[in-house]
């Protein structure tokens, strides 16, 4: 009885509207005949006590009837997958929960995705990655906060450990030798010693070779958005991953020192600029190949299949940075209109890593002209001319390239504080004139 307590208190670190959204789906689970599982990560959250508030479900019968059952009850928006036997439920306030139906996998060949085959809620935790992501919570009404835990979940959470089911883990689904690394540096905890030894090994193969593009961004891209990536990144190249990326891809200690001063520059840009959206992750991939030639970084956007913009800021991570970082710290005085210039075409995540650079290189006096740099040439990015093209036409200038020469000047000329009014920038025009 003491035990059943214990395991209902689990539930109840949910938020409470949630947990008696669980507790209607329990009841709504009788009514339909099937037994009903809180599975996966939030388990493992709950246990943590850490916030998820991603809720997965799955049905040990029809997965899909039941998803259906809930869509009506509570007119909620269903997308079903046939394939997977699995749906997507979209509640009236927002709320999504994804709806899975308990399963075997079996790998017709490694590194590909699997076949489906229907199981018991036993089964299907023995396909799941590790040990503390195999656990379920049972919701019908009887069981109701039942931990099932066939796998010594809790055992390895109070051990801090990363454990898979099974020898082939690895070889099954290679996604898993990066979501290991993704949970032990977020937790803290270690691989354990034959999981280590069973991902050193399937590291050393060419098993990822095989997954596609997406996936493997997909797992990069998530290890890289985790809170403080650099260690993991370290690890990494400690497995000698980063080849996967790009054989030639290498961890020199520069770049050890850039990725180290990431998130530095990062928390320095979003305490200056609130407003401006970073692709963290991609300044990662950015600092990780920032001493790489453009071949190997063409090479690694292409295996990584990268979209248009992310392939954008990836390959303007090395020289064109460089350069203006040059000349941004160089002795000499350097006008707010040739700022403006150096940086004007980089996003903003070029921006990060170029600060990020310039923080590695531990130049104190430097560091702090490139800030007033910087902050300076966000500042100015709202700076416009007040007079357009068809100003210039009116003032008898005959269109063309000189244009883009003129309000260039003026800008810069804006920028520079020479200018400040309408009537300043038209006398500018008029002295070109004659
Ligand atoms: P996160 O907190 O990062 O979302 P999560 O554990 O919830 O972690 P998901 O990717 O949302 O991770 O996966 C949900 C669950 O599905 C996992 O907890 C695990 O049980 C299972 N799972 C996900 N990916 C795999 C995989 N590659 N192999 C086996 N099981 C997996």
């Amino acid at each position: 009885m003491k035990h059943r307590m214990t395991q209902n208190d689990l539930l109840r670190r949910l938020p409470r509207e949630r947990l008696s959204l669980l507790r209607e789906l329990g009841d709504l689970a009788d009514e339909g005949g099937v037994s009903l599982y809180l599975v996966g990560g939030v388990v493992r959250d709950l246990l943590l006590k850490r916030e998820n508030w991603d809720l997965d479900l799955t049905v040990e019968g029809d997965g899909i009837a039941f998803a259906r059952l809930v869509a009506d009850r509570y007119g909620a928006g269903l997308a079903v997958f046939e394939r997977f036997a699995t749906a997507r439920l979209v509640f009236p306030d927002g709320l999504k929960i994804d709806i899975a139906t308990t399963r075997r996998e079996s790998y017709a060949q490694p590194a590909i995705l699997p076949t489906v085959q229907l199981a018991s809620i036993e089964e299907d935790l023995y396909r799941r990655d590790f040990t503390i992501n195999a656990m379920a919570i049972q919701l019908n009404a009887a069981q109701f906060g039942r931990l099932r835990d066939v796998y010594g979940g809790q055992r390895d959470l109070r051990a801090r450990t990363i454990r898979v089911l099974h020898v082939g883990s690895f070889e099954d689904d290679p996604t898993r030798i990066f979501r290991a690394i993704r949970f032990e540096h977020r937790f803290g905890f270690r691989l354990e010693r034959a999981t280590l030894r069973l991902l050193a090994q399937a590291a050393s193969t060419n098993l990822i070779v095989r997954l596609s593009g997406p996936r493997l961004q997909n797992e990069i891209l998530l290890l890289f958005s985790e809170h403080d990536p650099v260690r993991a990144i370290a690890r990494l190249a400690q497995l000698k991953l980063l080849r996967f990326l790009h054989r030639r891809l290498c961890y020199t200690k520069n770049v050890k020192r850039v990725v180290t001063a990431v998130p530095k520059a990062l928390t320095w840009w979003a305490r200056r600029f609130p407003d401006s959206v970073i692709d963290r992750p991609i300044v990662y991939l950015m600092a990780l190949s920032s001493e790489s030639s453009p071949d190997v970084v063409a090479a690694m956007i292409r295996r990584l299949a990268l979209s248009r913009e992310q392939a954008k800021n990836v390959s303007a991570g090395g020289s064109r940075i460089d350069r203006a970082l040059k000349r941004l710290t160089d002795k000499g005085t350097v006008r707010p209109s040739q700022v403006y210039r150096l940086l004007a075409d980089l996003s903003d995540e070029a921006l990060v890593l170029l600060l990020a650079k310039q923080i590695s290189r531990q130049h104190g006096v430097r560091l702090s002209l490139l800030k007033r740099h910087l902050l300076s040439y966000v500042k100015n990015r709202a700076v416009k001319t007040a007079l357009m093209g068809r100003d210039l036409q009116a003032m008898g200038l005959k269109p063309g390239p000189q244009y883009r020469t003129i309000l260039g000047q003026l800008l810069d000329a804006r920028i520079d504080g020479m200018i400040t009014t309408e009537a300043e920038e038209r006398a500018f025009v008029q002295k070109r004139l004659v």
